[in-house]
């Protein structure tokens, strides 16, 4: 048992950056354990991840069944749960979002395995154990987790690894699954999707944020965002204060994010906040408080009032384009 199995619930008709990434994430532990790596993908966009094929994927199985359309997470640990029992993998991974916080430790008492969360790196495999890195205490130590026996689940961080280059071709299999998938106590009621003109936050390369600096009035923050086609981010301060949507949370109880470049507007630069963004490539930070936190992790700071320092940034924007 050597090969490892990434099972993925696209979000849309299109393989995302994430769902890539966390192929990546299974072609590395594949790589290390010698094995092959097999990419599961469940839900109404079972065929997304296989429009764009990647390099060294052995099969892609689609999991095509009714109780799939509306996909509670019984239903997704079942249908994932039975392929990897089928395969006896090594391996079952997937990318750490709410899905996975519903599904995957569901797979892993199905499995009787263990389940790491949040892996930002893959260290070693040996007949006993596998070791994964993780974060903790909100980011501030990363941990060696060792996880035993003959089936580890794990979901990884897509931040934290490369989608794989795209390929010509794949083997797509249809999964064969049971009959019944679903819990008989549980349905699916109404899913409220928020549609968005910008990128989705943890999709995007740059992100724009703001906090309760902004008093609340984020059309600098917009403007500048629309103007480099970054998203759009908020402190949880902004969210509690009900100025922006829950959605656009950066941080611990909110969305991690990993941009090559994230601009700070007015966000103290609390440890719960620096725990959704310090791992950006780049980070800028606008404060008219030079002793705030944030400063200490930004590349770039700038000690200014962010209502006169953005429109100055937006005019020098816009200027060097033309
Ligand atoms: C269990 C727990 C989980 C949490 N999870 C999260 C989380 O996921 N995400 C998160 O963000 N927070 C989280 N928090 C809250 C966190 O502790 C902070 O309270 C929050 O991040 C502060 O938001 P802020 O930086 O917008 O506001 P503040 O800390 O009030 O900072 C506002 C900053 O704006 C600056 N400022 C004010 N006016 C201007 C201006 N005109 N121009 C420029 N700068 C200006 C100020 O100097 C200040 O530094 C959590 C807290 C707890 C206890």
């Amino acid at each position: 048992m050597s090969d490892t199995l990434i099972a993925l619930v696209p979000s849309g008709p299109q393989a995302s950056r994430s769902d890539l990434a966390t192929i990546g994430f299974g072609l590395a532990v594949a790589g290390k354990l010698g094995g092959a790596c097999d990419v599961l993908v469940l839900g109404p966009h079972g065929g997304a991840a296989t429009n764009r094929p990647v390099q060294g994927v052995r099969r892609f199985f689609v999991a095509d069944h009714p109780d799939l359309a509306h996909p509670t997470g019984e239903a997704l640990a079942a249908a994932i749960a039975y392929v990897a029992k089928a395969g006896r993998y090594r391996l079952i991974g997937g990318v750490a979002n709410t899905t996975a916080r519903d599904s995957f430790p569901r797979v892993a008492a199905r499995l009787g395995a263990p389940m790491v969360s949040d892996v930002v790196a893959f260290r070693s495999a040996d007949p006993e154990k596998l070791c994964f890195t993780k974060p903790c205490f909100s980011g501030n130590l990363l941990a060696e987790v060792e996880a035993a026996g003959p089936t580890v689940v794990a979901a990884c961080r897509p931040s934290a690894f490369e989608p794989p280059s795209a390929s010509d071709a794949a083997t797509i299999e249809n999964a064969a699954l049971p009959e019944r998938l679903a819990h008989s106590r549980k349905k699916f009621v109404e899913a409220q999707r928020t549609e968005l003109s910008r990128p989705e936050l943890t999709e995007a390369n740059t992100i724009v944020s703001g906090g309760r600096g902004t008093k609340g009035d984020f059309k600098l923050i917009e403007q500048l965002a629309d103007l480099l086609g970054a998203a759009v981010g908020a402190s949880r301060a902004v969210v509690d204060a009900g100025w922006m949507p829950n959605d656009f949370q950066v941080g611990q109880t909110g969305k991690v994010v990993a941009p090559k470049l994230y601009i700070a507007c007015g966000l103290s630069g609390a440890i719960q906040h620096l725990a959704g963004m310090r791992n950006s490539k780049t980070i800028v930070a606008i404060n008219k408080d030079s002793g705030a936190p944030i400063f200490e992790v930004a590349d770039y700071g700038l000690v200014a009032d962010l209502f006169e320092a953005i429109p100055q940034l937006i005019a020098a924007i816009q200027k060097g384009r033309k």
